[in-house]
């Protein structure tokens, strides 16, 4: 994902023969979850986005970074580093429990928190380009962001209110917005971004939709359901381009459509927190949980915590040989590995694991912890499918006139 951030950097910051930055747009739109092989595939109806790729340029795939789910991929893209200096490991923050305590995830935490390096909205900003968001991630109350309707909009934010008055969505909508089922949140941030096309028209607007990557958890990659939503975030893609026509500026726009992440099909998933249980590391009564180790799922890979107070060593000796026996578990690695990897090291930061898991081909994790070690998803459930490090789509579009930087 670095080549794409260059990409980014350099259609959105550097000045074109004839078209001022400051006169130009570049759209980044983000379809969650939408791998690669969905293009590939001649007979799957995205005419808008085949339209995309024969006026532009396509890659053949994105490679993903770890830990390979929505937020830190997103990270990625818009800073062109891997989790390792972004710093965002989770779709949050992880927050530790305290000594006994399970750690979890925060999402609703400001980009301050999350991000550590400079983004290229934070770069825009500085050249004096405005700058929007819709749906993004990392990115609540990024003070460098011009014009924003997040995945949780503020009542009292201006677009949310402006988006009121002008009769897109109810007042009491965007109060309950997260309520509501994501094909209609997805079809509302889709109007929310032509809204700012046509009304605002920023520099730079990052747009991401989800319900393909609801979809293809709740009912599997490669099914009727999947291409449903694939072909109907096509038909979103199609709203935005009509909104640059209808705002006069297609011409000067530059559009990249791209993935965080693609999906395998699993058919078990492994439980690390039952196996832990069963050792005695982790303890469960009256809906409270005690334990020295908690383990915390992110798709084919798990992130393992000591959380006992004390000497970790023992303990990881100990996490290793329980997890090492079990044979859907296809690696252990441990501190040492992590640069590689691309992950942080835990001393720099402090939501890095103390271990973390990769699961065999067909295996995701999970984070309960009753039962047997391992589950089978049913047809409908939420793991019957999860995202792994399967190739993500990038499609390109430049502006009729080129960008001379
Ligand atoms: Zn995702």
């Amino acid at each position: 994902m670095r080549p794409l951030l260059s990409l980014l950097l350099a259609a959105v910051l550097c000045s074109a023969d004839s078209i001022p930055a400051k006169d130009r747009i570049l759209l980044l739109i983000s379809l969650d979850g939408f791998g690669a092989d969905v293009l590939a595939d001649p007979h799957m109806p995205v005419p808008n986005l085949r339209r995309l790729a024969s006026e532009g340029a396509v890659a053949s795939r994105m490679t993903t970074s770890n830990p390979t789910v929505t937020w830190p991929n997103h990270t990625t893209m818009v800073t062109g580093v891997y989790a390792a200096e972004h710093g965002v490991l989770y779709n949050g923050l992880l927050v530790r429990g305290g000594p006994g305590k399970p750690v979890h995830v925060e999402p609703w935490r400001d980009k301050s928190e999350l991000v550590r390096v400079p983004t290229i909205y934070d770069l825009a900003h500085q050249a004096g380009l405005t700058t929007a968001e819709v749906d993004w991630v990392a990115i609540q109350n990024a003070p460098t962001i011009t014009w924003s309707f997040a995945e949780r909009p503020d009542p009292k934010a201006r677009i949310p209110r402006e988006l009121v008055e002008a009769g897109v969505i109810s007042a009491p909508d965007v109060a309950a917005f997260h309520k509501h089922p994501i094909t209609w949140r997805d079809q509302i941030w889709t109007q929310a971004a032509s809204y700012m096309i046509e009304k605002h028209r920023p520099n730079l607007l990052l747009f991401h939709l989800l319900n393909t990557d609801t979809v293809q958890h709740r009912y599997g990659p490669r099914t009727l359901a999947a291409a449903s939503a694939l072909s109907l975030a096509d038909a979103r893609v199609g709203d935005l381009l009509r909104a640059l026509e209808r705002a006069g500026i297609l011409d000067r726009a530059t559009i990249f459509v791209v993935a965080d992440h693609g999906f395998k099909q699993v058919t078990h998933n492994i439980k690390p927190n039952a196996l832990l249980r069963r050792e005695g590391l982790l303890r469960a009564a009256g809906g409270e949980i005690h334990c020295d180790a908690y383990v915390v799922p992110e798709g084919g890979t798990a992130m393992v915590y000591v959380t006992a107070a004390g000497g970790k060593a023992p303990l990881l000796r100990k996490l290793k040989e329980i997890f090492g026996r079990l044979e859907a578990v296809a690696g252990i690695f441990e501190p040492k590995d992590y640069e590689a990897m691309g992950f942080p090291d835990p001393v720099r930061n402090g939501q890095m694991a103390d271990l973390v898991l990769a699961a065999k081909a067909g295996y995701s994790f999970t984070a309960a912890h009753d039962g047997m070690r391992y589950s089978s998803p049913g047809a409908t459930a939420s793991g019957a499918a999860r995202a792994w490090t399967a190739p993500a789509t990038s499609i390109s579009r430049p502006p009729s006139r080129g960008c001379s930087a």
